[in-house]
């Protein structure tokens, strides 16, 4: 009997764990350990924050998970030795022949004085909310979207969140009376996809009159005067203040030695191994470089793939049989644009010298095909 450790039951967890469960034999155990008793599907908290899906409707309890194989462990993971394989969590201590460290990136809006006193982190369930609470109350003013700090998940998701608020203030009435901009870190939008979905993003941008300030660097909120202080410019003011916050990879993946403090674990791009044999690291807490000199994005349709990849190595290992599954960098996303539209993006980010990503013509089908993803997410496993 073999058991396999799962530490962190997201995107790459879950689909890690699932895959698992149908490769294993039925004596062996999967075993998943989240600080949270709910699985949050992310994508949807842009339709919290714009009123089109509550909170309640974007997560599901882990244990409701349809298949009874995939133990879940409500406790935060506070220590990993990757050399042994053992997981520490809820006073109690787990070991494995195979251990995937899949805990995702934590948020830390404390980095940049007075942001997380702001209650407009949509990163967050909560947060989101926030955001819908005071997108209806707005009748005129200012809204400003922050992207502070690279990198971030969902290299779409602030510029979708800008386009879904602009089409909401459209819809109420409002927008002549609301300006909408979007003030980021990053110097165009999405850019590792390259050139062309960059000028995309940046034309749906100027069709719907949202100002962008690429590549400035926020130094401070002054929460008090509701004003955004950006190196070498005078405060910006805001009515609403939607950002997304800093990311860093999680403490106990530093202490535990498998990242440093100011970087991303390090696997082989195509196992998806660790230096240690047997620990494997999935999603956003990885960091894999490309060779264009920027990493992969942190991205579900990754994190996913990955966790399926890793899955199929394992249970090829515990079986005796020579891994040949590997991730090959390909992946997807969607785009809301607001009004039951949406772009669609596809591409080999592998592929040399820069990834080869092909933007669609956007249209309603997309955003239709967006809709059924969140549904096919649900009823996969719950
Ligand atoms: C608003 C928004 C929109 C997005 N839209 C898209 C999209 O359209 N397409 C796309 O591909 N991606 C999208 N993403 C990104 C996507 O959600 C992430 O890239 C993906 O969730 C990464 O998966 P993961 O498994 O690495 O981490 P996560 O899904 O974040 O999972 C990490 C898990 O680890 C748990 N955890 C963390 N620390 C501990 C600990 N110490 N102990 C126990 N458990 C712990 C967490 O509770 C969490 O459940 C979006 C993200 C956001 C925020």
């Amino acid at each position: 009997m073999h058991t396999v450790l799962v530490a962190g039951g997201g995107v790459g967890g879950l689909a890690c764990a699932h895959r698992l469960s149908r490769r294993l034999a039925g004596c062996d155990r999967v075993v998943v350990f989240d600080q949270m008793p709910m699985h949050t599907f992310w994508p949807s908290l842009l339709w919290v924050m714009t009123g089109t899906r509550r909170s309640s409707a974007v997560t599901r309890p882990f244990k409701d998970l349809r298949d009874a194989r995939v133990e879940v462990v409500q406790a935060p993971v506070t220590a990993i030795d990757p050399k042994s394989k053992i997981i520490h969590a809820g006073g109690q201590t787990w070991a494995g022949e195979a251990l995937v460290v899949a805990l995702g990136a934590a948020l830390d809006p404390d980095r940049i004085p007075g942001l997380g006193a702001e209650p407009g982190n949509f990163y967050t369930a909560g947060g989101a909310a926030a955001v819908w609470r005071e997108l209806q109350a707005l009748e005129h003013g200012r809204v400003v979207v922050a992207v502070p700090t690279t990198p971030f998940k969902c290299p779409a998701a602030p510029y979708e969140g800008a386009m879904l608020i602009d089409a909401y203030l459209r819809k109420r009435g409002r927008r002549a009376r609301v300006s909408v901009e979007l003030w980021a870190a990053e110097p165009a939008p999405m850019a590792v996809a390259g050139p062309g979905v960059s000028a995309s993003v940046k034309e749906a941008l100027a069709r719907r009159d949202i100002a962008y300030y690429p590549g400035e660097r926020l130094e401070r909120v002054a929460g008090d005067r509701r004003q955004l202080e950006f190196a070498g410019h005078r405060p910006v003011s805001y009515d609403l203040l939607a950002y997304v916050p800093p990311h860093r990879v999680p403490e106990v993946v530093v202490s535990a030695g498998l990242a440093p403090v100011d970087g991303w674990v390090s696997v082989d791009r195509h196992t998806l191994e660790t230096p240690h044999p047997g620990v494997y690291a999935i999603g956003d807490v990885v960091g894999i470089p490309l060779a264009m000199g920027k990493p992969l994005p942190k991205a579900g349709v990754f994190a996913f793939a990955e966790g399926e990849v890793v899955a199929d190595r394992i249970a090829d290992q515990l079986a005796g049989r020579l891994p040949a599954a590997h991730f090959d960098g390909r992946g997807e996303c969607f785009i809301e644009m607001g009004r039951g539209q949406a772009g669609f993006a596809r591409g080999d980010f592998f592929a040399e010298p820069a990834p080869a990503v092909r933007a669609y013509t956007s249209g309603r089908h997309w955003h239709a095909a967006k809709l059924a993803f969140e549904r096919r997410w649900w009823s996969q496993w719950w």
